[in-house]
């Protein structure tokens, strides 16, 4: 069978002032080639209308990083899916590691975002991964197939959901699993998703957590990995095109 295509996914986090957002939106635009992997920049908030406008017809996709579940209401300071859809985002990162600690965001609050990406016509990317403490005791693979069966919603689909999977370890740390060990946890979350899903096979499982030039090539060609979410390396358009050029051609 085929490899879904593949989607090179940046997390901006909270970095950037508005004219580094777009600069940084300009330059991924310019690179951008119709025909290679998917392209997906993710600023934060503030940024999207802008991002946006200047992305304009250019092969790149917006999403945010965070979503509420609800459509609206009473709930300040937090954004609906339904607005991020308003401003253009067509994929919404939820359960980000960085949101499951800083905001004690667990499986049930991410799978209602996951909900609320899908309910609002966007396509939720829903991370999961262990911390070190947790593969260090041989649970990696129980900790995520959890997060994915308390993450993923019942309605899901290859075509309105994404995963990510993201060893905490990783993130921001310069430090990558082997090619075997990403290659056992993606195996994993497959046969999970084949298991539940009808068309298990044809989700995308993207790989995040250190992702940089120096190392794409290998960690994208392992099988099972659909693409990259990438967060400091997404920083520098140069970088972040060079990730995306060295997904395998043909997915
Ligand atoms: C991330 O935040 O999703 C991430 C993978 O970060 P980094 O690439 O910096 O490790």
């Amino acid at each position: 069978m085929s490899r879904p295509r593949a989607l090179i996914a940046g997390n901006w986090k909270m970095n950037g002032r508005l004219a580094e957002a777009t600069a940084l939106a300009a330059a991924v635009a310019a690179g951008a080639r119709a025909g290679g992997p998917e392209l997906l920049v993710c600023p934060p908030f503030p940024m999207l209308a802008a991002v946006k406008g200047v992305l304009g017809a250019a092969p790149v996709s917006l999403g945010a990083q965070d979503c509420h579940a609800k459509p609206a209401g009473a709930h300040t300071g937090d954004v609906s899916a339904e607005m991020l859809g308003d401003v253009g985002c067509r994929y919404v990162i939820v359960g980000h590691s960085e949101r499951r600690a800083d905001h004690g965001e667990g499986d049930a609050a991410v799978r209602a975002k996951a909900e609320a990406g899908m309910r609002a016509g966007l396509v939720p990317i829903v991370c999961v991964g262990e911390t070190l403490a947790e593969r260090d005791a041989g649970a990696a693979l129980a900790i995520v197939a959890a997060q994915l069966a308390g993450s993923i919603p019942a309605a899901a689909t290859a075509a309105t959901l994404v995963v990510a999977y993201e060893p905490v370890w990783a993130i921001g740390t310069g430090r990558t699993p082997t090619a075997a060990q990403v290659a056992e946890i993606h195996a994993k979350i497959r046969a999970d998703l084949v298991a539940r899903f009808a068309d298990g096979p044809a989700f995308r499982v993207l790989y995040g957590g250190s992702v940089k030039a120096a190392n794409a090539a290998e960690l994208l060609s392992v099988a099972n990995v659909d693409g990259a979410l990438v967060g400091g390396a997404a920083l520098k358009a140069d970088e972040f095109l060079a990730i995306a050029a060295a997904a395998p051609k043909g997915n």
